[in-house]
């Protein structure tokens, strides 16, 4: 039978919140054996989230936890820009307890996605995700600051190299094994669950992960790029990392507001 997809989003509140979480909702409603898991940051689940999946077709399941002030970036703003945080590890994190938590090695066979609250995904995408034995790397458009970043893989199904910059002159270079994004990967649950003790957030060394490295130190702890399954075409994408701008509400300060109401 069709092996189950969980699908785990991290989510925050801010401006377009609820129309990036109605658009991954109505993709993933095209998609049979999902279970979407989002995970808000905050302490409690918030009124807008939960109507919202109470309205969604998919199967979802729904938590929160907020981030704490060691993943806060306590740089000023022009260094915080430049050098970004790392985000989201906690509630990635929460997904994946919850997974362990609630599956057993023994009888369970379904995959498990990352997706960001704002990314825009292919539903063909998840025809080629459900094929994965341990880990599946795919295209990201819009990745590693360029068009896409992604495998270049062989005919054998194997990565023969990486389509990144930071394969060739970032500074990153030396450190991202496996240079790609949250969304370029897919990880069974057999590997998630028989390795009850690896989090989002740590390399193998068990050093905190930078900026940029959460996922080739997530998958170093799973895999290695030899081991690594090729899905989708080298020349296809079907994911993007996409970032929905801030709407223009300079007029809204004038008004007598009532966007809290209209936002849940
Ligand atoms: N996120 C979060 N808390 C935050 C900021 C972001 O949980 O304070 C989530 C966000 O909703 C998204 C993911 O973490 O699902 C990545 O964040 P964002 O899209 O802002 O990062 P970028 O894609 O720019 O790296
Ligand atoms: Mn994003």
């Amino acid at each position: 039978s069709l092996p189950a997809v969980f699908v785990i989003t991290p989510t925050h509140t801010c401006t377009t919140q609820k129309v990036d979480l109605t658009s991954l909702c109505q993709t993933l409603s095209l998609v049979p054996k999902l279970t979407w898991i989002v995970v808000e940051d905050s302490r409690t689940k918030t009124k807008l989230v939960s109507h919202l999946l109470s309205k969604c077709m998919v199967e979802s399941v729904h938590l929160s936890v907020a981030t704490s002030t060691k993943y806060k970036s306590s740089l000023p703003w022009p260094l915080y820009r430049m050098f970004g945080t790392v985000r989201g590890v906690e509630q990635r994190n929460a997904g994946l307890r919850w997974l362990r938590e609630n599956y057993h090695p023994k009888n369970s066979s379904g995959v498990v996605y990352f997706i960001d609250d704002d990314n825009k995904i292919d539903v063909r995408l998840f025809s080629e995700i459900r094929k994965t034995k341990e880990v599946s790397v795919f295209n990201v458009g819009f990745a590693g600051g360029v068009y896409y970043e992604g495998p270049v893989c062989g005919e054998d199904g194997r990565v023969r190299e990486w389509h990144s910059p930071s394969a060739e002159w970032s500074i990153w270079a030396s450190s991202r094994k496996i240079p790609i994004d949250m969304a370029g990967f897919a990880v069974n649950l057999h590997l998630i669950l028989a390795r009850p003790e690896v989090l989002i957030g740590r390399d193998v060394r068990g050093a905190d992960s930078r900026v940029g490295q959460l996922e080739t130190d997530l998958l170093e702890h799973f895999t290695t790029r030899e081991r690594l399954e090729c899905r989708g075409s080298n020349s296809e994408v079907l994911v993007w990392h996409t970032k929905t701008a801030d709407p223009n509400l300079k007029h809204e300060f004038h008004y007598p507001s009532d966007r809290a109401s209209v936002a849940v």
